[in-house]
């Protein structure tokens, strides 16, 4: 990760490559480089841009649960394959033809999808498996105006409920759609992908702010990404049995929150 970020315009400017020289490859060194936030990110990513690792493209999609059911993706970055199509144009008929046992999709598109199911217009059969909402920072292939997407909320829970008639996991993506964290069975926060990212919450203007390395973008390798969102980190047992920490809701001075709540 350090000697992919060596390789970018950003840490290779003559004001901070001593940072890098001076880092180890170890978490622990990772507190001596300044923390870059999600705004200044999108602001130069070609700064960040590291030449020597193509851009992943597409993605497997990360089915939650055991099984690989029949997925329609609502939205670009997921590879296809015989269980997965993607309609990244929003509804047509053929999202029907193609009987998907479950949806995956960002917010937007599936709130989309859940009106027009409730108004009639989209004629979808009832799903029989769990839906995946991705939530999370920017994804890079598709700039928002926003530097945040909106989080999953307790609505969108009930809006989906009532229109898919399944329940829903949150899945939190990195810039580059690599999944950072991701709901479990329990509905208690999102486990975070601790063996993919360094995760720290570093003390902010009236909470602790969400800091990540993730090991995965090694194209756009952003050493302590401060991602703008106040979280608490849980090391509390979860009911799911799965250890490691997760993240846990925190709405906090009109920033959004990043995770379900237990609540839900
Ligand atoms: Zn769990």
């Amino acid at each position: 990760m350090i000697l992919a970020a060596a390789a970018t315009p950003f840490y290779r400017a003559p004001e901070r490559r001593g940072l890098l020289r001076l880092a180890p490859a170890a978490a622990a060194a990772l507190s001596s480089i300044p923390v870059t936030s999600i705004e200044r990110f999108l602001t130069i990513p070609e700064q960040f841009r590291n030449p020597f690792v193509p851009r992943r493209g597409t993605r497997s999609l990360r089915y939650p649960l055991p099984g690989k059911p029949r997925v329609a993706v609502l939205c670009d970055g997921i590879t296809e394959d015989a269980n997965t199509r993607v309609f990244a144009m929003g509804w047509t008929p053929e999202i029907a033809a193609f009987r998907p046992e479950a949806l995956a999709g960002d917010l937007e598109s599936l709130r989309t999808l859940a009106d027009l199911v409730l108004e009639g217009i989209a004629d979808l059969p009832t799903l029989v498996r769990p839906i995946i909402a991705f939530s999370g920072l920017p994804f890079l292939d598709f700039p928002t105006e926003s530097s945040h997407i909106p989080a999953l909320t307790a609505a969108d829970r009930n809006l989906f409920w009532q229109a898919f008639g399944a329940p829903v996991y949150e899945q939190w993506l990195g810039i580059d759609n690599e999944v950072l964290a991701e709901e479990c069975d329990a509905h208690c926060g999102l486990h975070l992908a601790v063996d993919r990212a360094i995760f720290e919450l570093c003390p902010d203007l009236g909470g602790q702010e969400l800091v990540v390395t993730s090991f995965e973008n090694l194209a756009f390798p952003v050493l302590r990404l401060g991602t703008g969102i106040h979280a608490i980190i849980s090391t509390e047992p979860c009911e799911c049995g799965k250890p490691g920490p997760r993240l846990v809701a925190v709405p906090t001075l009109g920033r959004r929150s990043i995770a379900s709540t237990a609540a839900d």
